[in-house]
């Protein structure tokens, strides 16, 4: 795991290549701790998550907080 313990993983958590990513290195816990943190950048930055745009921010943040390098938010289509 990304954290580096030895632990459960989270599994198929979220859809496509961030779907992916976590899948392959982050466990369980790593990933409840970002569903609380979640919570609260959701509500400092006024996300909306159903709006597309408003999600990709969000996915960015995910990969932020769980150290996933990923593609800058622009690059993807
Ligand atoms: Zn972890």
């Amino acid at each position: 795991m990304r954290c580096g313990e030895t632990r459960e993983a989270a599994g198929r958590v979220l859809p496509g290549a961030l779907g992916d990513e976590i899948e392959r290195g982050i466990c369980a816990e790593c990933w409840k701790e970002w569903l609380q943190a979640q919570i609260r950048v959701i509500n400092h930055y006024g996300l909306r998550p159903a709006l597309r745009e408003d999600r990709e921010k969000l996915y960015e943040f995910t990969r932020q907080y769980l150290g996933l390098p990923g593609q800058p938010a622009g690059d993807r289509t």
